[in-house]
């Protein structure tokens, strides 16, 4: 399974994308995980990163391109991923393409969650993440047994720093002007399959798992 998850921000990638590696037993690529941990790291990459991101803005494409690269040429990668927020312009997608073509891989499927700008924003700002392991929750769609506290490891869960209602305008933007021409690219690609994400996250991954297998 070689799968590509796209959406606007809140769209439920991150979400689908934890499911579908433990189904596929498949390595997880978020460029979006990737960047936070530089930040968190402090690495010059890091640094970078952040100030695009703290605005809602994209990273720009030759640093993104770098680390996928880097990311899908690795021996994990060969047999099937999971690439998640990538790519977010025409000019990654064209990348991607030169990327694959290189490997000698083909996409088995591009997943785009559609859900309207009206509920993303809810989304968003209700979401928290667990410090240790990752997991995603939301305060009222998806909430933990015990307030703050990952079900899965029991970790403190906190709040992403782009994850305020400003910051999410610009992010609502950036995807409306630079992501959303993508669905026409891979339309004529022929590997693009529409999924209603305002449905239950098990009927979301039932349908993004149906797509795929009958691919
Ligand atoms: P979301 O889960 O809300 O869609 P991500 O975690 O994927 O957000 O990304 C967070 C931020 O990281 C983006 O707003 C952007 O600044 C940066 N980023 C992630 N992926 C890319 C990409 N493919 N190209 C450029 N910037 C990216
Ligand atoms: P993305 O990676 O696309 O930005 P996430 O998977 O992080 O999105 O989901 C954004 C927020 O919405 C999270 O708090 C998550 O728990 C919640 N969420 C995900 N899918 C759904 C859904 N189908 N219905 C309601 N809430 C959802
Ligand atoms: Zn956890």
């Amino acid at each position: 399974m070689y799968i590509l998850l796209m959406g606007p921000p809140g769209a439920g990638k991150g979400t689908q994308a934890e499911r579908l590696i433990d189904k596929y037993n498949i390595p997880h690529i978020s460029t979006g995980d990737m960047f936070r941990a530089a930040v968190s790291q402090g690495t010059e990459l890091g640094k970078e990163a952040k100030r695009y991101m703290d605005a809602g803005g994209l990273v720009p494409d030759v640093v993104t391109i770098g680390i996928v690269r880097e990311g899908l040429s690795k021996p994990e990668c060969a047999n099937g991923f999971m690439l998640d927020g990538f790519p977010r312009t025409e000019e990654q997608a064209v990348a991607l393409d030169g990327i694959l073509k290189e490997l000698g891989i083909k996409l088995t499927g591009v997943i785009n969650i559609n859900v309207p700008d009206s509920e993303l924003v809810g989304r968003v700002t209700g979401r928290r993440i667990c410090k240790q392991c990752g997991a995603t929750f939301h305060v009222s769609f998806n909430p933990t047994k015990v307030e703050g506290v990952c079900d899965k490891c029991s970790g403190a869960l906190y709040q992403r720093n782009d994850d305020k209602e400003e910051t999410v305008k610009n992010r609502l933007q950036a995807y409306h002007a630079q992501t959303e021409p993508l669905i026409e690219y891979y339309s004529k690609q022929g590997v693009y399959t529409e999924i209603d994400g305002l449905q239950a996250i098990d009927k979301v991954f039932a349908d993004v798992v149906a797509a795929l297998e009958s691919k």
